[in-house]
């Protein structure tokens, strides 16, 4: 009779070490009292997913608000889904939005001393685990074939039992040592499950940071731990790793909680304290009426590219997610007068549980408050980083003259209630572009529309005694006055009140003048303050502007 000590020596000859050197290796952290040590634990199957970055910044923001350690583990043990090189993106990609890991798999190197921290590097220290198990008979060789879990599936639906490897359909759990060694020798492929002692009519419970307190079926299923490619599963994984670690909260997605009572059925078996679990809501979709998950395959905004490309601040993107995770964040913004999304005490008790709607109009706003707050050598800097990536022919703008760029971002900026017209960097072109003059010929060309039922010989002389009277270079005050005094003399009413009490005995008022001026200058009724726009014109161009529509009426 082969014992499961001599079961386990024969699985993993190669394993010297046991759970107490890895104990000693990895020793629980020393940290101030209430300092959380949380991961993000992406696997390496693509972009970065907006629900991840969500996660992430959640683990992080808990970890840096209680001084503790927020670190980075790399979940590649799905060798079929791995896409080579994905890991440096994610870790590029959360650092542009400021969420550096204290330790981690960064860049193909392993920081801190808790690693490594790439899964597929960590194949001794499940091996070291589940070598333990076996030897308490807990883990066992399973030899089952794809056809045989087929059959055993259909052995459930004609039972109408619940489906699983547990109980009489966990068909090996029973074989002998002797027998298992025997097939292993005749080469049989196996995989590793774990012996759950459980009992699916019973319950589990557990406190989860955000949701309080879960109740669910006990795991009875064996599941496997071990595949045949030598690498683990994630239930098993995270449960090592999370221990090893230290992690004292396990941040993850909502879809984790079904599988929740397996690893608390593993923490109790290896006897080891669970870490709190933390499972974060899902970013949803209004689809048709219909809410329903962001999907990597429908929705752009699904990629957090999608937001780089568009130009969205990092800190907007930030901010918007953290206005979803708590809802009180726009009061306390509001209250504090700024986004700055580290002062503000996040909760994850109070995180709000509904799937959060994904709100473009809403990311929109704080993404707006935000480009309009940023100091304009900030914004300039960010906007050609953005521009050289995103859109060559902003940053060429940019390069060509960097202090006239600087003076169009900085209209209506440096004030109280700065101009809110971008909500991202992309926004900005088309509404600025009407300051080159490559650009306002083109528009010219495609015609200007004026003053509906104002003969073209009315808009040619007023415009005409305007370039002749602007004043450049004073006050805002002095310069409408200016404008003002050209249009009564043409026969507008001074203000809009004179105007709207005798609307026939005048042709229109100052602010149709202005609005002249304006569609003749930039092509279009809208702009920002005329007066600001004319100074950074300057005169010569002002002038030059001013003859060429003259000359079309
Ligand atoms: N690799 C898992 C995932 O990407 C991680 C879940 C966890 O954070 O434990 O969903």
């Amino acid at each position: 009779m082969i014992s499961n000590e001599e079961l386990a020596e024969f699985l993993f000859p190669d394993v010297k070490e046991t759970i107490d050197d890895l104990e000693n290796r990895y020793p629980v952290r020393t940290l101030p009292e209430g300092a959380q040590v949380t991961r993000f634990a992406p696997s390496p199957t693509g972009f970065l997913h907006t629900g991840s970055l969500f996660t992430a910044l959640i683990s992080y923001t808990v970890a840096k608000q209680s001084k503790g350690v927020y670190f980075f583990r790399l979940e590649d043990t799905d060798t079929k889904r791995t896409i080579e090189g994905s890991g440096d993106l994610l870790v590029d990609q959360l650092e542009q939005f400021g969420i550096i890991a204290d330790e981690g798999f960064v860049r193909g190197e392993n920081i801190g001393n808790y690693g490594p921290y790439r899964q597929s590097d960590r194949k001794m220290i499940y091996r070291t685990v589940i070598k333990e198990l076996v030897r308490r008979g807990r883990a066992y060789p399973d030899f089952c074939t794809p056809e045989d879990l087929d059959a055993i599936r259909k052995a459930h639906e004609a039972s109408k039992v619940l489906p699983g490897y547990y109980g009489v359909y966990a068909r090996d759990r029973n074989l002998s040592n002797d027998e298992r060694v025997a097939r292993i020798n005749n080469g049989t492929p196996y995989v590793i499950r774990f012996y759950s002692n459980g009992d699916h009519d019973r319950k589990t419970k557990f406190t989860d940071a955000i949701r309080g307190e879960i109740e669910l079926q006990d795991n009875d299923t064996d599941v496997v731990i071990l595949k045949s490619d030598g690498l683990p599963t994630y239930h098993f994984a995270h449960v090592c790793d999370d221990h090893f670690m230290r992690t004292t909260m396990i941040t993850r997605g909502e879809e984790w909680i079904p599988s929740t009572p397996i690893h608390l059925d593993m923490f109790r078996a290896l006897g080891w304290k669970a870490p709190k679990y933390a499972h974060l809501p899902s970013i949803m979709k209004l689809d048709h009426g219909n809410k329903r998950k962001l999907s990597k395959r429908k929705d752009v905004e699904a990629a957090v590219s999608y937001f780089l490309d568009a130009g969205y601040p990092t800190e907007a993107l930030k901010t918007y997610l953290m206005s979803i995770a708590n809802s009180s964040f726009e009061e306390w913004a509001m209250a504090n007068k700024t986004f700055e999304i580290a002062r503000f005490p996040f909760s994850i008790k109070k995180m709000s549980l509904e799937g959060a709607l994904f709100d473009i109009d809403k990311l929109n706003y704080f993404s707006k408050e935000i480009i309009a707050r940023m100091p304009i050598d900030d914004e300039l800097k960010m906007v050609d980083a953005w521009a050289k990536a995103h859109e060559e022919s902003t940053a060429k703008r940019i390069d060509a003259d960097p202090a006239y760029f600087k003076k169009i971002l900085n209209i209506e900026k440096d004030r109280k209630t700065p101009r809110k017209d971008y909500a991202k960097f992309s926004d900005i072109y088309p509404l600025v572009k009407f300051f080159f003059e490559d650009e306002y010929d083109q528009m010219l060309k495609a015609g200007f529309s004026f003053k509906e039922g104002l003969p073209k010989e009315e808009v040619a002389a007023l415009l005409k005694d305007i370039k002749g009277a602007l004043p450049f270079g004073v006050e805002e005050n002095v310069w409408f006055d200016a404008l003002k005094a050209v249009g009564v003399a043409h026969g507008f009413a001074a203000n809009n009140k004179d105007y709207k009490a005798n609307p026939e005995a005048y042709k229109g008022s100052v602010s149709d003048v202005a609005e002249i001026l304006r569609v003749a200058l930039v092509g279009s009724p809208i702009s920002p303050n005329l007066h600001e726009v004319i100074e950074i014109l300057g005169k010569d161009v002002v002038n030059a502007r001013l003859d060429k529509v003259i000359a079309t009426l």
